[in-house]
C-alpha cells in the first residue's frame, strides 16, 4: 500500500461529504476522516457525521475494513472571523462580488491546509473533498483552478506529493444522488437520506422526500432540487 492509496476524506457529514467517502471508500485501501468544529450552527453537522460514519460501519462490511480514524479538529477560532450566515445568526444575502453571505472567505483554503497537516502526520497521501463547480454559488474556493493552486503550495510548502481529490468537481446534484446510488445502491440512498445534513439553518425537523431540514435555506432548496432531478431521470446510477 501506498500514501497514495492512503485517504483523508473532509468529512462534514452533509450529502456530498458522504458521496465523497463512499467514493475513497471504493477506491482506496485505507480512508480516514476529518471533521472541522468551526462553530457550526447548533453543531449538527458534528452529530450527524458520527452517525453517518456509524451507519456505513455498519452497513457495509468491506468498506468497514478500510475505514480508518475519525479525527475533529477545532477550528472555532475561524469561525469567529468568518462570521456569515453559515456560522451566526444573519439572514441570507449577496455581497458586492456576487457571493453569498453563506460564503466563509478562505474556508476550503484553511480545511485543506489542516487537512494536509494531519495528512502528513498520518501518512495519507490524498486529501478528497466535496467542492463542486458545477451548482453551487460560486464559490471561488471551490474551483479546481484554486485546488490546483493549494495542491502545488502544500506539496512546495511541506515537500509532499499529496494529491487533492475532488471526485464531485463536475456533477450536478442530481448526479451527486446517482453516484451515491452508483457506490452504495439504495442502502447507502438511505443513509444519505436518514443521516447527512445540508440545511445552513441547522434544523432536522421534518422528513421530506429529500431527507431533513428546514426546507427553505440555499441548502435546502439545491438539495431538494436534485432529489427530484434524479428522481424525475429514473433514478440512474453513476459508476464512479
Ligand atoms: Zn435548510
Amino acid at each position: 500500500m501506498t500514501h497514495h492509496d492512503r485517504a483523508l476524506v473532509l468529512f462534514s457529514g452533509g450529502q456530498d461529504s458522504a458521496a465523497c467517502l463512499a467514493w475513497a471508500l471504493d477506491r482506496y485501501a485505507h480512508v480516514e476522516t476529518v471533521g472541522f468544529d468551526y462553530g457550526q450552527r447548533h453543531g449538527v453537522e458534528m452529530v450527524q457525521r458520527t452517525r453517518v460514519l456509524d451507519q456505513v460501519r455498519s452497513g457495509f462490511p468491506a468498506w468497514a475494513e478500510r475505514l480508518g480514524a475519525d479525527h475533529r479538529l477545532d477550528l472555532t477560532a475561524f469561525g469567529t472571523i468568518g462570521q456569515t450566515a453559515l456560522t451566526s445568526e444573519r439572514a441570507f444575502e449577496m455581497d458586492a462580488r456576487g457571493l453569498p453571505n453563506t460564503f466563509v472567505p478562505g474556508r476550503n483554503l484553511v480545511f485543506l491546509t489542516w487537512a494536509a497537516a494531519l495528512a502528513d502526520r498520518r501518512g495519507l497521501g490524498r486529501l478528497v473533498g466535496g467542492m463542486c463547480e458545477t451548482d453551487f454559488s460560486g464559490y471561488p474556493d471551490c474551483r479546481r483552478r484554486t485546488l490546483d493552486a493549494l495542491q502545488n503550495a502544500l506539496n512546495l510548502g511541506m515537500d509532499r506529493d499529496f494529491v487533492i481529490d475532488t471526485p464531485l468537481m463536475h456533477l450536478t446534484k442530481a448526479q451527486t444522488w446517482a453516484l451515491t446510488y452508483g457506490l452504495g445502491g439504495q442502502a447507502l440512498v438511505d443513509i444519505t437520506l436518514e443521516d447527512t445534513h445540508t440545511c445552513y439553518a441547522g434544523e432536522r425537523g421534518d422528513r421530506h422526500d429529500w431527507g431533513y431540514g428546514c426546507g427553505v435555506c440555499p441548502a435546502c432548496d439545491l438539495r431538494a432540487r436534485g432529489w427530484r432531478e434524479w428522481e424525475a431521470a429514473g433514478r440512474p446510477a453513476l459508476s464512479p
